[in-house]
C-alpha cells in the first residue's frame, strides 16, 4: 500500500526532484484552513501530508488561517484549529493570518489595474454568470471591461472607502473571456462585503477572493509546495497567473491531491455545521461527527489518526475509504494503551445463594497480561453481582455457552458459577438469577476437575460504580440515495444509545480521556464533557473486533 512517507507518494517525488535540481534550499509547506468550522479527519490528511513532508526534508510548515471571508469566520474556530493541530502532534513553524496581508493584497490588485490587467465591473452576479459562457461556449465580454486605468483606479479606491453597496461593483482580472478554462474568464478578485472581520474588525469593506488571495499568501510566505485538493486543478493556471502578474518574488507551486472521503459520514464543514445548527448532534465535538474534536472526545488517539493518514497514501484519483480502516488503526493503538477492566452495560442481578452474606473477597488482577507495566488492581467478589443481559438466556439456542438455567460458566477471575433459578416479578420480568458457586474452582488455583465452555464478566453489586455508557453507531446511513433527498435524510436516528450500567470500583476515580478495554465489550473513553465529580460517563470508542482486513 502507498504510504505518505513512501516513494509512491507522487508529491514527495516532486519535492525530491525539486531539491535535487537545486530549485529550493529548503521546502516550505503550509496548512491553510479557513476558520469557518472545526477541523475534520479530512483535514488531518492534509495536516499529516504537509507536516510530514517538511519534516522529512528538514523544511518548515506554517499554520495559516485563510480568513478572507468575514461573514463565516470566527475566533472560536481559530482556537479550536490550533488546539487540534497541536493535539494531532504537530508544531507549526509560524502562525499567520491571511488577513494580515490585506494591505499588500490591495496593493497587488492596484498593480494589476495599472498594468491593464484588472477592471471594476458593474455587472450583477447573475449577469456575470450569464456572460461567463459554458464549457462548450465562450463567454461574453462585460461592457465595463474596457474602462480606463484611471477610472478603474478611482473606482477601486472608492470601493475600499465604502462608497458602494455589497455586490454593486466587483474587481475582475482581465484575462480571456474565451478561454477554454472557465476559471480564466475574467475571474472576480475583490468583492465588496460590509461585514466585520474577526481579525481586522471594520477596517475593510472589500475582501480578496480565494483564487486571488491564496497564491499571494503562499508567495508572501515563501511557500515552495502549495498542496491542495483536486477541485483546484483547473484553478492552477490562474494561481500561476496571479503570482506572475502580481510580480511576486517567490513562485510557489500548486500541487493537487485527492481529498479523503470516508464511508458513513459527512466531511464538509458546511454539512457538519448544519448537523450542529439543526441539532442532529450536540455540538462540533459530538463523538458522532468526524471532527478532530469529536474523534478526540470519543476516545481516538492522535497516533491512530496519524497512522491512518499515512497508510491511506496520496493519490490523484478520488476515492472513498472504508471507515473500518480508520477503526483498524484505532484498535491497533488502543490495544497497546487501554487497561482491561470489567463493566456491565445492561445489568441483571446474580445472587450466589451459597456465598456467605457479608463476605467479600478481594481478587488481585493485572490490568493487562500483555502490558505488565500497567500493574494490577483489586476486584471485590461478593454474594450479589451484576452480569450483562447478553450473557444470560432462559431458553438458549444450541451452542450458547454463557449462563442459562442448569449451566455452569466461569465468572472471569473468580469461580465457576451455576444458574439454578430465575426469579421474576408478576409481569414475568427477570429480577434476579439465583446461582451457586464452587469454592474449589477459584481462578489461579490450578483447578482441573472439570471444564466449562463459557467465561463471562461481572461486577460486585455492592461495590460497583454506576456509570452512564454511551454507544455510538454510524451517523450517516450510506444507502442508495433516492432522488431529491439530502444527506440530512440519511442521518441515522439510532446513532446514540445511552445506558445506565456499572463499572468495577477501580474506575471510580477515572479521569477525562482515560481509556479502557471493557473485557468482552469494547474500548471506552471517559467523556471529558459530561463526566462530573459524581457521575462517570463513558463513550464507546470502538467495538472489540472486526473482520476488516487491510490489503497489503
Ligand atoms: P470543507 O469543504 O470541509 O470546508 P475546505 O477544503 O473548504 O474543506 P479548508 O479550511 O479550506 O477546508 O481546508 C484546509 C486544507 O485542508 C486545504 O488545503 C484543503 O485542501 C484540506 N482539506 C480539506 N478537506 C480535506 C479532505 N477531505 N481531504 C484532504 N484534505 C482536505
Ligand atoms: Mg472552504
Amino acid at each position: 500500500m502507498e504510504n505518505i512517507t513512501s516513494s509512491s507518494n507522487f508529491i514527495r517525488n516532486i519535492v525530491v526532484e525539486d531539491l535535487e535540481a537545486g530549485k529550493y534550499k529548503e521546502i516550505v509547506t503550509r496548512f491553510p484552513p479557513e476558520p469557518n468550522g472545526y477541523l475534520h479527519i479530512g483535514h488531518a490528511k492534509s495536516i499529516v501530508l504537509n507536516f510530514e513532508l517538511a519534516d522529512e526534508f528538514k523544511g518548515k510548515t506554517n499554520l495559516r488561517f485563510d480568513d478572507t471571508n468575514p461573514t463565516k469566520e470566527d475566533t472560536e474556530y481559530v482556537e479550536s484549529i490550533k488546539e487540534d493541530v497541536k493535539w494531532l502532534g504537530f508544531e507549526w513553524d509560524e502562525l499567520f493570518f491571511a488577513s494580515n496581508y490585506f494591505e499588500e493584497m490591495y496593493n497587488r490588485a492596484v498593480l494589476l489595474i495599472k498594468k491593464g490587467l484588472a477592471y471594476v465591473d458593474d455587472l450583477s452576479a447573475e449577469q456575470m454568470r450569464e456572460y461567463r459562457g459554458t464549457l462548450t461556449q465562450p463567454g461574453k465580454e462585460s461592457p465595463f471591461r474596457n474602462r480606463s486605468i484611471e477610472e478603474n483606479l478611482d473606482l477601486f479606491e472608492r470601493m475600499r472607502k465604502g462608497e458602494f453597496k455589497d455586490g454593486e461593483k466587483i474587481l475582475r482580472a482581465k484575462i480571456d473571456m474565451a478561454s477554454p478554462n472557465i476559471t480564466m474568464r475574467d475571474p472576480a478578485i475583490y468583492r465588496i462585503a460590509h461585514a466585520s472581520h474577526h481579525n481586522t474588525g471594520d477596517k475593510w469593506c472589500i475582501y480578496p477572493m480565494y483564487d486571488f488571495a491564496h497564491p499571494l499568501e503562499d508567495a508572501i510566505e515563501g511557500i515552495t509546495h502549495s498542496i491542495c485538493t483536486l477541485e483546484f486543478e483547473d484553478h492552477r493556471p490562474l494561481y500561476d497567473w496571479v503570482v506572475r502578474e502580481c510580480e511576486m518574488e517567490n513562485t510557489p507551486k500548486q500541487i493537487e491531491f485527492a481529498r479523503l472521503n470516508l464511508t458513513n459520514t459527512v466531511m464538509s464543514k458546511r454539512k457538519l455545521k448544519q448537523l450542529v445548527d439543526e441539532k442532529f448532534v450536540d455540538a462540533w465535538d459530538d463523538p458522532r461527527v468526524p471532527t478532530i474534536a469529536g474523534l478526540r472526545r470519543k476516545g481516538f488517539t492522535p497516533e491512530s489518526i496519524r497512522n491512518f493518514c499515512k497508510a491511506i497514501g496520496v493519490a490523484k484519483a478520488a476515492s472513498t475509504v472504508d471507515a473500518q480502516m480508520l477503526e483498524h488503526f484505532l484498535r491497533e493503538d488502543l490495544e497497546k494503551k487501554a487497561r482491561k477492566t470489567m463493566a456491565v452495560l445492561r445489568p441483571i442481578k446474580v445472587v450466589i445463594t451459597n456465598y456467605p452474606e457479608d463476605q467479600v473477597e478481594m481478587l488481585e488482577v493485572p490490568y493487562s497480561v500483555d502490558n505488565p507495566e500497567f500493574g494490577s488492581r483489586m476486584i471485590p467478589f461478593s454474594r450479589e453481582l451484576y452480569i450483562d443481559e447478553d450473557d444470560f438466556m432462559e431458553d438458549p439456542p444450541k451452542k450458547y455457552h454463557r449462563l442459562y438455567p442448569g449451566n455452569e460458566v466461569r465468572f472471569k477471575e473468580a469461580y465457576f458459577i451455576k444458574c439454578n433459578d430465575v426469579i421474576k416479578d408478576e409481569n414475568g420480568k427477570i429480577i434476579e438469577l439465583h446461582c451457586t458457586y464452587d469454592p474449589e474452582t477459584k481462578s489461579g488455583t490450578g483447578f482441573t476437575g472439570r471444564k466449562v465452555k463459557g467465561t463471562i464478566h461481572w461486577v460486585s453489586a455492592k461495590h460497583a460504580v454506576p456509570a452512564e455508557i454511551r454507544l455510538y453507531e454510524p451517523l450517516i446511513l450510506d444507502e442508495e440515495k433516492e432522488e431529491g433527498l439530502t444527506f440530512l435524510d440519511q442521518v441515522n436516528p439510532n446513532s446514540l444509545e445511552i445506558l445506565q450500567g456499572f463499572v468495577e470500583p477501580s474506575m471510580k476515580d477515572a479521569k477525562a480521556h482515560d481509556k479502557f478495554q471493557f473485557i468482552r465489550v469494547g474500548y471506552f473513553n471517559v467523556d471529558p464533557k459530561y463526566t462530573t465529580e459524581d457521575k462517570l460517563v463513558f463513550n464507546r470508542i470502538v467495538s472489540l473486533k472486526s473482520s476488516f482486513k487491510i490489503e497489503k
